[in-house]
């Protein structure tokens, strides 16, 4: 089945354009050949099934598939008709009206959403979504039926993958390796008071001894990956405003992940004083009172790094002798708001990792995305002794629709590295312990980045994530220094005794 566009519109005119009617009638016989055929396929594409003029106004009924669709046809009408008023009638187009506009797109089962803006009714029969669409020439303009389109048309490929989210395919595999260790290492930490947790949800409070091994897993990131491959060190921020989710697309679906930041509706100490005498008197933080005195979520706490660092880079031109860039941040936390299974270090709502961006041209980009995944190799297989595999992933309705790379080939996309955790048996879920992406001209496009010569620039990002690599090699390894990998034992020295209670 294929999609259906049906767009009843008018064209609003200067004057009554009666005196005008043999020219439109041609204009029109002759546009169903012309201006409506266009990067067509022959017999494809709109048909005007109907027009009329009436009043200061022409009518169009029109119909289409998805190669020209009605709305496009309609304004691809609206300049050629004005010509033709224009030059022999003295008329103008002053603007377009929309009575009626229908879309069906073809679906296996109905919408889950049913609330879309501009769209007043969804109904779903015979295998076809039916969209009654609710626009007016703003958002024609604003090419909001197209953007309504792609969104159901993204919701139904979703739909029919249930809930898989990732196409995922093996690239690289580690040979197996002898586990010395088969509890669950969070567990563990916490039983030698190496980690505790944290008052906060999902959060953790590492000891000396948790925090030396993050801290030496630091050191060899920074002495086998940042300083080989010529990174320098950045800051970026970890309060991010929507602005920045906007544009780097994450304002597209993080919503149930993110923890929100609310400011204060002001910071007059007389508008708190209710709110600290409350608290003077009863002890209890007013919950309920606080919510009144702040205002709406400027943003929202790290979530992914490197969102926050483009900023820097905004509506600017690289010069060629600086690419490709290549920075890192390791300044503070992400993030998130995780669901079920937070018992553990890897699986948190805040996080520690270090995030690596690197930006080019699409060859410096892909060849560092190599570069990269040689020096992880070099660290999992040499230093930690992990047994790990690197796949390919790619979300479903992508893979479907060939967007991006697909399974083994080296294009846009992300590489989990992934890892077994022992203590969940020998057919349990790997974890994914970091990943690297190369993103194509996303973040360029979405912050307006461009080079000095070079035609496109591509970035791509990596995140290190410190808690999984702990987690991933503790599971491994387990807690005996003799038990560990001899690189990895003379890197972290003598652990800390830590603090002893009584
Ligand atoms: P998962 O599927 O395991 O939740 P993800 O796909 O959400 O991972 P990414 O968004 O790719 O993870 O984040 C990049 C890296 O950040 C991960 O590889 C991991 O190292 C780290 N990370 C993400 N979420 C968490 C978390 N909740 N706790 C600890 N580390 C995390
Ligand atoms: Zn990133
Ligand atoms: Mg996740």
């Amino acid at each position: 089945m294929e999609p259906y566009f049906h767009l009843k519109g008018a064209f609003k005119t200067s004057a009554d354009v009666s005196a005008a009617c043999a020219d439109i009638e041609r204009f029109i016989e002759e546009a169903k050949a012309t201006i409506l055929q266009k990067g067509v396929p022959a017999g494809r594409g709109a048909r005007i099934i109907g027009w009329d003029i009436k009043d200061n106004s022409i009518f169009f009924d029109i119909e289409s598939d998805r190669y020209l669709r009605a709305h496009d046809a309609f304004i691809r009408l609206r300049k050629p008709l004005a010509g033709v008023l224009g030059k022999k009638y003295r008329i103008g187009i002053r603007g377009m009206e929309i009575e009626e506009f229908i879309v069906k797109l073809p679906s296996e089962q109905a919408l889950r959403q049913h609330k879309i803006p501009y769209v007043r009714e969804i109904d779903f029969k015979d295998g076809m979504i039916t969209l009654t669409l609710d626009v007016g020439e703003a958002e024609l303009e604003k090419k909001i039926p197209d953007r309504i389109i792609s969104l159901i048309e993204d919701k139904i490929a979703a739909q029919s993958f249930g809930g898989k989210a990732e196409h995922w395919s093996l690239l690289w595999e580690s040979p197996k390796k002898e586990m010395k260790f088969k509890g669950d290492p969070t567990i563990e930490a916490e039983r030698r008071g190496w980690i505790k947790h944290g008052v906060g949800r999902g959060q953790w409070i590492h000891g000396p001894q948790m925090t030396q091994i993050f801290r030496t897993f630091e050191q060899i990131v920074l002495e086998e990956i940042i300083r080989p491959l010529g990174y320098i060190e950045m800051i970026f921020p970890k309060l991010v405003p929507w602005e920045v989710w906007k544009r780097s697309g994450h304002a597209k679906g993080i919503y149930p992940e993110i923890y929100y930041v609310c400011p204060p509706k002001t910071r007059d100490p007389a508008f708190w004083e209710e709110v600290m005498d409350y608290y003077k008197v009863t002890l209890e933080v007013p919950l309920n009172l606080i919510w009144e005195k702040i205002d709406k979520p400027l943003g929202g706490m790290a979530y992914a790094q490197c969102p926050s660092f483009w900023p820097f880079l905004q509506g600017k031109i690289i010069a060629d002798d600086s690419l490709p860039i290549k920075v890192f941040d390791r300044s503070g936390t992400s993030h998130r708001y995780e669901s079920g299974g937070i018992h553990g270090m890897e699986r948190v709502d805040e996080f520690h990792r270090i995030e690596l961006v690197f930006i080019g041209t699409p060859e410096q980009v892909l060849s560092h995305s190599k570069d990269m995944q040689e020096c992880y190799k070099h660290v999992f297989n040499d230093i930690l002794d992990l047994e790990w595999r690197m796949a390919w992933v790619t979300p479903w309705f992508m893979a479907q629709e060939g967007m991006i790379g697909l399974a083994g080939r080296d294009d846009v996309g992300t590489i989990d590295f992934e890892a077994p955790l022992p203590y969940r048996g020998k057919d349990g879920e790997w974890l994914e312990f970091q990943n690297l992406s190369v993103n194509g001209d996303k973040y360029p496009r979405g912050f307006n980045v461009k080079s000095q010569s070079a035609e496109d620039v591509w970035s791509g990002c990596s995140g290190i994530g410190l808690e999984r690599w702990a987690s991933v090699f503790l599971a491994q390894k387990g807690f005996e220094p003799e038990d560990w990998p001899d690189k990895f034992r003379d890197k972290i020295g003598e652990i800390p005794r830590g603090i002893r209670f009584m």
